[in-house]
């Protein structure tokens, strides 16, 4: 990530780049992450985004790109020493803890800087009908009738015990057992309302579960689960690592990074 003519790498906002460390690692799988890569790109600063491989036809983010996981915090902290990058952004998914547990221990194993960038989570607004739970099986204890899943194929194992009817919407299968009244609809967002309301609508839909990820991408489940009276049971986001500075858009992660 040097060279002649190399931008001048992302560094603490008046501070110093360290000694010998160039560029950004970039964990993703989000649309933060890739709207970040782009804008990073764009500013001339190298970017190697790093993907978990779930997908099977992942959309690419600008820049350069590594798919797999690193082979936990021994592995990111040889991976770190070996390529030091200037900075580590962790822009995974709110869900991701572990790749976000992993990514702070190694950076202080290593001593690189680390940012997080998590989209602030949903807030409730007058009309909404919110139930939270701790984790996805305390999901899977408070829904009943026609379940809209929308929680992502992993986990989806929590809900296999369910007995009526439960839509299961994700991008590619889960792996994991199904309930026996399982609809799989495999699809990639964003959605808009008028699709999120046909939907409930054609399939009678009694309770939504969803997790508590924040953004606009997935967020018309809400509005139409509002407008149709449903409720909503969503999964609380596992707490953050302690002392890791946190920003909440890819403005604010510009701000600090350039
Ligand atoms: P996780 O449970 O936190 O991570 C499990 C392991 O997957 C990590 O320990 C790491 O393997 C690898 N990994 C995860 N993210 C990685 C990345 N960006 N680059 C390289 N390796 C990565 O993560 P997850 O919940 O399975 O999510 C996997 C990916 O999907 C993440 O990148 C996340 O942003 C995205 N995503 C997750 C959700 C969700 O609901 N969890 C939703 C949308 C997108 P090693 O230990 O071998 O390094």
């Amino acid at each position: 990530m040097t060279g002649p003519g190399a931008p001048r790498p992302p560094q603490a906002r008046g501070g110093a780049p360290r000694r010998g460390r160039s560029g950004v690692l970039l964990l993703g799988g989000t649309g933060e992450a890739r709207e970040l890569a782009t804008a990073l790109t764009a500013r001339g600063v190298p970017v190697l985004s790093s993907l978990a491989g779930r997908l099977a036809d992942p959309v690419l983010p600008a820049g350069e790109v590594r798919v797999g996981g690193f082979g936990g915090v021994p592995g990111l902290t040889d991976w770190l020493g070996a390529h030091r990058p200037e900075v580590v952004v962790d822009a995974t998914h709110p869900f991701a803890a572990g790749m976000t547990a992993n990514a702070a221990a190694a950076c202080a194993a290593t001593g690189t800087r680390l940012l997080r960038l998590q989209r602030p989570g949903w807030t409730a607004g007058p009309g909404d009908d919110w139930r939270w739970a701790d984790s996805l099986a305390a999901a899977a204890g408070m829904v009943r009738g026609t379940v809209f899943l929308t929680t992502g194929r992993q986990g989806v194992g929590a809900f296999a015990g369910l007995p009526g009817r439960v839509l299961v919407r994700c991008v590619d299968p889960p792996t994991d057992p199904l309930p026996p009244g399982a609809v799989l609809l495999l699809a990639r967002g964003p959605f808009t309302v008028a699709d999120e309301l046909a939907l409930m609508r054609e399939h009678a839909v009694d309770v939504v579960v969803s997790k508590d990820s924040g953004g606009h991408m997935t967020a018309a489940k809400l509005d139409a689960a509002r407008q149709l009276g449903i409720p909503v049971v969503l999964v609380r986001r596992p707490p953050l690592p302690a002392g890791v500075p946190v920003v909440g858009s890819v403005e604010e992660a510009l701000a600090c990074l350039t």
